[in-house]
C-alpha cells in the first residue's frame, strides 16, 4: 500500500483522521438543507472519539462522508494524510440497524471483507477465528443472522468492520436500538476490543452516559446546520466500567454536556 505517499502533517499518521471546514448541503426538490457548516477537528491515531448533537444535526452525515459514502460540499477529510474521495478498506462502518447478511453464516459475514480482497482461506479462517473469539462468539459460526440476538448480530458487525483490519471504525449509534442491560455488555466488549486492537474510533451516540464512559474526548455539535460547539476532554483513567457513572467527575461532565445541549434543542424550538 502507498500510505507513505500523502502529504504529511504534524499529529498525523496511520489512523488519523482530520477534517478541515467541512460543510454539506443536501439538494433536495424542495430546497436546499444545510447538514454541516465548517465542521473541523482532528483525531489522533488509536483515540476514541464520541460525537454528540441534537437529532438531525448532520453526525450520520459526517460518518457518511468520513466513510466515502458520500461527498463533501467543501472542505475535506483526510485519512491517514490522505484526502477521503471514496470508500476504502482503511475505514469500517458499524450502523444501528443491523447490516449483516442474511444468507450468509456469521462467521461467512465476518469473512466477507477478507473474501472480496482476496484473502485466502486458510488465512480467512484465522481471522474469523479469532474476531468471533474476540466478540465471544465462537461457539455460533455457522448461526445465519436471523438465529442471534439484536446485541449478537451487533457483535458480528463488529468482528466484520474489524476483520478487514482498518484503521478507523466509524460507528452510527451501533448500541442504539438495545436494552440498556444488553448495551452495557456491549460498551464493555467495545471497550475491551478497542483496548486490543488500537483502532481509531469516532462514535456517534444520543446516550451522554455511554459518549463519557467510551470516549477520550467528546465533541458537541449544534443543532443544524451542525457546528463543533464544543470539545470536551474525558480524563477519567482507564480501565473503564460502568460504575464510574456513579463518580463526581463522570457526573460533573454529564451536567456540563446535558448543559450545552439543551441550549441547543432550547434554541431550535
Ligand atoms: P443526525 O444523524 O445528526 O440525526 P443526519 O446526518 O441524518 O442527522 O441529517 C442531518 C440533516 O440532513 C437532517 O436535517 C436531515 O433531514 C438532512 N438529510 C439527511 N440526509 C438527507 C438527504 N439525502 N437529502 C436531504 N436531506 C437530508
Ligand atoms: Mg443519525
Amino acid at each position: 500500500m502507498d500510505r507513505a505517499l500523502g502529504s504529511v502533517t504534524a499529529g498525523s499518521g496511520r489512523g488519523s483522521l482530520s477534517v478541515r471546514e467541512v460543510s454539506l448541503v443536501y439538494q433536495g426538490r424542495r430546497g436546499d438543507v444545510q447538514a454541516l457548516d465548517r465542521i473541523s477537528f482532528d483525531i489522533r491515531p488509536n483515540a476514541f472519539t464520541v460525537i454528540v448533537g441534537p437529532s438531525g444535526c448532520g453526525k450520520s452525515s459526517f460518518l457518511y462522508l468520513a466513510a466515502g459514502l458520500a461527498e463533501v460540499t467543501s472542505g475535506e477529510i483526510l485519512v491517514n494524510d490522505r484526502r477521503v474521495d471514496g470508500p476504502g478498506r482503511d475505514r469500517g462502518m458499524v450502523f444501528q440497524s443491523y447490516t449483516l447478511f442474511p444468507w450468509l453464516t456469521v462467521r461467512q459475514n465476518v469473512e466477507y471483507g477478507p473474501r472480496r480482497a482476496g484473502v485466502d482461506a486458510a488465512r480467512r479462517r484465522e481471522i474469523s477465528d479469532h474476531y468471533l473469539s474476540e466478540i465471544g462468539l465462537a461457539g455460533f459460526a455457522d448461526h445465519y443472522p436471523k438465529q442471534l440476538s439484536g446485541g449478537m448480530m451487533q457483535r458480528v458487525a463488529i468482528a466484520r468492520a474489524l476483520a478487514n483490519d482498518p484503521d478507523i471504525l466509524l460507528m452510527d449509534e451501533p448500541f442504539g436500538a438495545l436494552d440498556s442491560q444488553t448495551r452495557r455488555s456491549m460498551q464493555k466488549l467495545l471497550l475491551r476490543v478497542w483496548e486490543h486492537s488500537h483502532k481509531t474510533v469516532a462514535f456517534v451516540t444520543h446516550d451522554i452516559d455511554e459518549a463519557i464512559l467510551l470516549g477520550d474526548r467528546v465533541l458537541v455539535m449544534t443543532a443544524r446546520p451542525g457546528r463543533i460547539k464544543a470539545d470536551i476532554p474525558v480524563a477519567i483513567p482507564r480501565p473503564r466500567d460502568p460504575e464510574i457513572t456513579l463518580e463526581p467527575d463522570f457526573i460533573a461532565l454529564k451536567r456540563q454536556i446535558i448543559e450545552l445541549l439543551r441550549d441547543e434543542i432550547d434554541e431550535g424550538h
